[in-house]
């Protein structure tokens, strides 16, 4: 089992990472690739090629041994290494052992109902995962995990037996689609809310709506159908793409209209759902 992992940033109090304040930590490492990535940073695993060093303004990055090192207590946040990487990556990951991260829950545990591990894809991490939240659990706290479903969640009991609930992204019903979308499908997406959902453990699946790209209508129906059937109260999050921050090529890509928004959460009550939410 891996004794640490690449932790790309832990925001100690966030109110939209699940119910509630809650603790965030978020990995890195995922195996989608979307097109609208909105942490594209987070996708890969540094290479150490050292090419954000030289761009670092206050020589927060060194590289030492081959090794990029970050030195947090003089990074400034300007972002400067993210935009020079083209791997996907960032420099200022920390390798954390399950103790390390429990520390950091510690400080803010009298402020927060509980922790969420968001990514990259969090569940690539699942035997360190499973350690983890049994700490967690074992302080009083809940936890969640925010995921795109890709990983047979079904088949790991024990993983499934400390984890209180999901959140997991369908970001289109259509293989073919979410194939050119992720670089996957989305047929293990499809099943993990079903099995999810029958364990009492999905507290929300999520959809961005992006016009232009994706057939959004179909999608919403389709998702909204999924979650009618299987339990009408479990949260439905539309969520408006939006193009800051994300990767250049969609930089362009139009945000949908308030509008149409408003369409779509009609036609997922009209199927059933009822708990749709507009971010
Ligand atoms: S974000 Fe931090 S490490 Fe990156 S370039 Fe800026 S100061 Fe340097
Ligand atoms: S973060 Fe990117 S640019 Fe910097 S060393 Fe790693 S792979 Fe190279």
């Amino acid at each position: 089992m891996m004794n640490k992992v690449a932790v790309n940033r832990i925001i100690p109090f966030s109110s939209v990472d699940g119910p509630g304040n809650r603790t965030a930590i978020f990995l890195q490492g995922c195996n989608f690739n979307c097109l609208y990535c909105h942490n594209p940073e987070t996708i890969n695993h540094c290479n150490h090629c050292g090419r954000c060093v030289e761009t670092c303004p206050v020589e927060a990055l060194k590289l030492i041994d081959g090794k990029v090192r970050w030195d947090d207590t003089l990074c400034t946040g300007c972002h400067q290494c993210l935009k020079t990487c083209r791997q996907n990556s960032s420099p200022r990951v920390k390798l954390m052992t399950v103790d390390e991260i429990i520390e950091e829950i510690n400080k803010t545990k009298a402020f927060i109902s509980g922790i969420t591990v968001s990514g990259g894809e969090s569940t690539l991490q699942i035997p360190f995962l499973t350690q983890l939240f049994k700490g967690v659990k074992e302080m009083g706290l809940t936890t969640f995990v925010d995921t795109n479903g890709s990983i047979p969640l079904w088949e790991e009991e024990s993983f499934l037996s400390v984890v209180d609930q999901f959140m997991v992204d369908l970001k289109s019903t259509h293989q073919q689609e979410h194939l050119e979308l992720t670089g996957l499908g989305c047929s293990t997406v499809i099943e993990n809310i079903k099995q999810l959902a029958n364990l009492g453990k999905l507290y929300e699946v999520r959809t961005v709506i992006v016009p232009n790209l994706l057939d959004n209508k179909r999608n919403v129906e389709n998702t909204s159908k999924l979650i009618a059937s299987l339990n009408p109260e479990i949260r439905y999050k539309i969520i408006k793409y939006r193009a800051l921050g994300v990767r250049e090529g969609l930089v362009e890509a139009s945000s949908p209209t308030d509008e149409m928004l408003l369409e779509l959460k009609a036609l997922a009550e009209e199927e059933g759902c009822r708990d749709v939410v507009l971010v």
